[in-house]
Formats: structure tokens, C-alpha cells, sequence
């Protein structure tokens, strides 16, 4: 294992009443934690092929860490302003904005002059090199998760300043303020107005994905809370839970977890099993007001 992760201090966050309720973070760790949230960010980081370096090169037409391609056929610049590159977005501009579909079926890069065409295009990488230790393992693995899942491209921009208000910080963890505060942060200390939501969501998946690596994997974790995160019990999908929130006795919350459980381990589909759990939500509540 890294040597300098070792007695370095990392919190663990808490949702006793499900990821809606209110959290908190356990300061006074079970011993061992903090060090598991270390090695399992290594033992990730080490299976994948990417992220190890410091700044992490980005392709164009790369679905996740690139741009993608401009539209006209044969350019080969990043197409980041309607599709298209700066150059050809210029000349549509100019050419009236024609119907974009036209235009591009008729368009050749060669058209460009080379005045608008300064030759080859380097992206900016992610750079990782404002943090360090359990941080920026952090951050490395949240790049890989996005990578891995093929999830929506990920803005340099907003990538890099996030590294860099970290490691400004002062901070070990990600984890060791909540995620609304660091936000708050973030936009007292850089001013930042514009398009927040896609800062929020970025730091919303690192929270997610961090997270995760900290809670007890399957049905151990799960089965005692009021919601379930089905990502959390091997379902592919991101953000899709169950809630037994709304069954106020205990002894039928545990009825219904049960049966909801044998349903899910005995294979069938998640469509099903939310038919089947609405199904199950109105009979119940049927047979409350009937039967007093
Ligand atoms: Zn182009």
C-alpha cells in the first residue's frame, strides 16, 4: 500500500434515516475504516488502466474525457460549440446560420483558411496535481468511475477547478465536510455563477461514488435501512430506490422488506418488482383501513 496513507485521518458519513434524512459524519471511527476507504481506492485505482498519472490526457471524440468530434466530415477538431468546431461554428455564423444539417452535409474542412485553422488541437487534461495522498486517490477514482460507466462527459473546466479548491483546503478527505458545504465554499471562494448545477452534480458523484466504497456492499448494508440504493444490491442503475418510508408500523416494514427481498433475490426484474411493490402498497394499505 501507499506508505503516506497510512494514519491519515478520513470520517465516515452516516444516513440513519435514509440518503433523504438528515447525515452526519462519525468522527471516532471503528479502527480500520479509514484505512479500508485507502486501500479499497487503491486496489480500484490499481485495476484500471487509466488514471494513475498526474494529468490525464484527454482525446477528441473521447464519449467521456474528450470532447466530441466537430460534425463536418473530415474535421478533426473538437466540435464543442453546437457540434461543430470554432472555426466551422465562424464560418456558419457567417454564412447566416443556415439549416445545421445542410450545412454540415455541405462543408469540407478543407474550406477552412489557415488563419482559421492554427493546426492541431490539445485539450487541457485533468489535473491532478493540486492534491495529494487519500485526495487525490479520490479524485482519480472518481474520474475512473465516470470512465468506467460511460456516464456524461465530464468538463475539464469544472474538473480541475474543484482539484485545485481542494488542495487549497486544506482538506484529507472529500468526505470529511458534507457535500453542501464544500459547494457553498467553492462558490464564496471562486465567485462562481454560472451553470452551477453541473458543479453540483460533479461534487453530488463524489460524494455518491466515495460513499458507496464506505458502506458495507450488498445485503448486510442495505437490508436494515428504510431506502434502498438497488446500485448498492448489484442492480445497474444509478439512482433507483426503494422506500419503505411510508409504512409507519414496524412489524409490516418488515414484512414487506422481506418479501421485497425474496422477490429481488429470486431474479426477477426490477420493472417487476416495482409493479409488484406498488401492487403490494395498495393491498396493504387496503387491508389497514378495512381491518382496523
Ligand atoms: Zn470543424
Amino acid at each position: 500500500m501507499l506508505p503516506h496513507l497510512i494514519g491519515r485521518p478520513a470520517t465516515r458519513k452516516r444516513w440513519p434515516n435514509g440518503i433523504d434524512g438528515p447525515s452526519f459524519f462519525v468522527k471516532e471511527v471503528e479502527s480500520g475504516i479509514p484505512v479500508r476507504l485507502s486501500r479499497v481506492l487503491v486496489a480500484q485505482l490499481w485495476g484500471g488502466r487509466f488514471f494513475r498519472t498526474e494529468p490525464v490526457e484527454r482525446r477528441i471524440g473521447d464519449p467521456v474525457l474528450g470532447e466530441p468530434v466537430c460534425s463536418v466530415a473530415g474535421c478533426d477538431r473538437a466540435g464543442d460549440i453546437r457540434l461543430l468546431c470554432r472555426s466551422h461554428h465562424h464560418r456558419w455564423m457567417a454564412a447566416g446560420r443556415p439549416e445545421m444539417v445542410e450545412y454540415v452535409r455541405s462543408t469540407s474542412p478543407q474550406t477552412l483558411s489557415a488563419e482559421l485553422n492554427p493546426g492541431p488541437q490539445v485539450l487541457r487534461p485533468f489535473d491532478f496535481r493540486p492534491v495529494k495522498g487519500q485526495l487525490r486517490l479520490e479524485w482519480q477514482y472518481l474520474l475512473q468511475c465516470r470512465y468506467d460507466e460511460q456516464r456524461s462527459r465530464i468538463e475539464e473546466d469544472y474538473f480541475n477547478r474543484s482539484v485545485s479548491f481542494l488542495g487549497r483546503s486544506g482538506a484529507a478527505s472529500t468526505l470529511d465536510r458534507p457535500t453542501e458545504r464544500w459547494l457553498d465554499d467553492f462558490y464564496a471562494s471562486t465567485g462562481w455563477r454560472n451553470r452551477r448545477h453541473y458543479i453540483d452534480a460533479l461534487w453530488l458523484s463524489a460524494e455518491r461514488y466515495l460513499g458507496d466504497l464506505l458502506e458495507p456492499a450488498g445485503w448486510d448494508g442495505e437490508y436494515p435501512k428504510d431506502q434502498w440504493e438497488l446500485r448498492r444490491l448489484g442492480f445497474n442503475t444509478i439512482s433507483r430506490r426503494l422506500r419503505f418510508t411510508g409504512i409507519p408500523q414496524p412489524w409490516l416494514k418488515e414484512l414487506a422488506k422481506r418479501y421485497i427481498k425474496y422477490r429481488l433475490t429470486t431474479g426477477i426484474s426490477l420493472t417487476q418488482v416495482y409493479s409488484t411493490s406498488r401492487r403490494s402498497r395498495v393491498w396493504l394499505k387496503q387491508a389497514l383501513s378495512t381491518g382496523g
